[in-house]
């Protein structure tokens, strides 16, 4: 807090796959200063240096960025995609299952149904600090995520 001008880190990024084509990177850099971590979704293919930021999340604000992962069936692919999150916050989701299409943030950070309050059955939903230097696979449902992150196991 308190910085006029963050003081940003690369500190790694998730390779969001379909089998073995690489759909798109989640990438995230933390200020050294106040920690702030910005955050970004790069598609593969010609983009702009500066395409797909999506914005900085303030140490100490109750945001985080989620990766909100989907199933896919039919002409609806399978897709992650990165979201900012904080408790009360509604996130809306094109899903195969019309109850995991609007999921409610809980004040623990947990990810539910609107309409039963029960964990959605299409749709993960992962901290994206905890995914870092790793890759999820989206050929299988659930799906695959691996991270080389000491201690973390998925
Ligand atoms: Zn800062």
């Amino acid at each position: 807090m308190g910085c006029t001008s963050h003081d940003y880190v690369y500190i790694g990024a998730v390779n969001v796959f379909m089998d073995e084509e690489l759909l798109k990177v989640i990438e995230a850099w933390r200020c050294r200063a106040c920690n702030a971590v910005l955050a970004g979704e790069r598609q593969m293919g010609i983009i702009t240096s500066t395409e797909g930021i999506l914005g900085t999340v303030s140490a100490g604000s109750g945001e985080r960025w989620m990766l909100v992962a989907r199933q896919g069936r039919g002409s609806l692919p399978p897709d992650a995609t990165l979201v900012r999150t904080s408790p009360g916050l509604r996130i809306k989701v094109d899903s195969i299952e019309p109850g995991d299409s609007t999921l409610v943030v809980r004040e623990d950070m947990s990810v539910v149904r609107e309409v039963d309050e029960e964990p959605p059955k299409t749709v993960m939903v992962y901290d994206v600090l905890s995914v870092l230097k790793g890759y999820i696979d989206l050929s299988t449902w659930p799906p695959k995520v691996f991270t080389l992150q000491a201690g973390r196991r998925h």
